[in-house]
């Protein structure tokens, strides 16, 4: 009798959890059933947000679901990127991370409360984006030396804006401060979107930012650009010399922004999410909203998960040392 109670109790058990198992399958076979939460940890309008809405827009078609973008902004992204971080592994919440916030925030946050290479489920690369030194357009100096010797010898009279420590615009420009030996004062915002509005108003003088956020501007001639830090020009910008051509050496960076979930994502849902971000880069469309704006789409080989975590991993591994030195003793 004690026998037959425990065989039926554990066909019972195994019955459940076959059953359950099926669900879950069924779940995530069935996914997106409802819409995408894409958190984006800046304000709207800058450079990570318009990469969102560019990919999200075909993202949505494709999954049958909308992508719906949230800006949870503050401390350089890291407090959206931890907000998001902890939301359930279940495909409904993603977030657009980027250089600063999965490259650059370990090196000058002491109590990050995630970890670029361990926390994420990384879903894939969305875009690259070259760094341009940009300055309000009516500063007086004609070219990159005679900007980098203005910058200095202004002290901190002179306003450099940037999106919160860890971000893009923070780490490349302590690092452009520390290559020349600029002591600007630091002016912070939630997100390149409001600083390039300073900027163009001219309530601040300078920052280094993403190409997407600043190229119509700077065609358009609402500000100046005196230096792209690539090897090569950008076809979009092609009066605009690289930093080495215009004379400061090794000082060449190009951010990106990536799309990464919640650790613990079902495979199926995360392979979902994936082919999603794929047809979105390879859409002609698409492709060329990202281009027009100066940046580059990566190729099918260089943008998936595996890659990706690569890229976390080398960025943290490049940024860590460098950002540390420049920032000369972490806060
Ligand atoms: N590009 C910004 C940064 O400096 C953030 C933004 O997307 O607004 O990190």
């Amino acid at each position: 009798m004690k026998d037959a109670t425990t065989r039926t109790v554990r066909s019972l058990c195994l019955a459940l959890t076959a059953t359950l198992g099926l669900a879950g399958h069924a779940r995530a076979d069935a996914f997106p059933q409802r819409p995408i939460t894409m958190v984006v940890p800046f304000a709207a309008g800058g450079p990570t947000d318009v990469i969102a809405r560019i990919v999200a827009e075909h993202m949505s078609r494709s999954l049958g679901q909308q992508v719906v973008i949230e800006n949870v902004t503050g401390a350089g992204g890291t407090t959206g990127i931890t907000r998001a971080s902890q939301a359930a592994p279940d495909g409904y919440t993603v977030m657009m991370g980027h250089m600063g916030t999965h490259g650059a925030a370990p090196a000058l946050f002491k109590g990050l409360r995630y970890d670029p290479a361990k926390s994420f489920d990384p879903i894939g690369l969305a875009a690259g984006t070259p760094i341009v030194i940009v300055a309000r357009k009516d500063f007086a100096a004609p070219d990159l030396k005679a900007f980098i010797a203005a910058v200095k010898s202004g002290g901190t009279s002179i306003n450099q804006a940037h999106a919160g420590v860890g971000s893009v615009s923070h780490s490349t420009g302590i690092l452009f401060d520390a290559k020349t030996g600029a002591k600007p004062t630091l002016v912070v915002y939630r997100g390149t979107g409001p600083a390039l509005n300073d900027l163009m108003a001219g309530q601040v003088d300078f920052m280094t930012d993403q190409i997407v956020n600043v190229a119509p501007q700077i065609t358009g001639g609402t500000i100046k650009a005196y230096a792209i830090a690539t090897p090569e020009r950008s076809t979009v910008l092609p009066d605009v010399p690289t930093t080495k051509e215009a004379g400061l050496d090794d000082y060449e960076v190009s951010a990106w922004n990536a799309v990464f979930a919640p650790k613990g994502l079902p495979k199926e849902v995360g392979a979902k999410l994936e082919a999603a971000l794929g047809k979105a880069l390879e859409d002609e469309t698409t492709r060329k909203r990202i281009l027009d704006l100066g940046g580059t789409v990566p190729g099918s080989g260089e943008r998936g998960p595996a890659a990706l975590q690569r890229l976390v991993e080398s960025e943290v591994a490049r940024w860590t040392p460098v950002l540390r030195a420049a920032a000369d003793g972490t806060p």
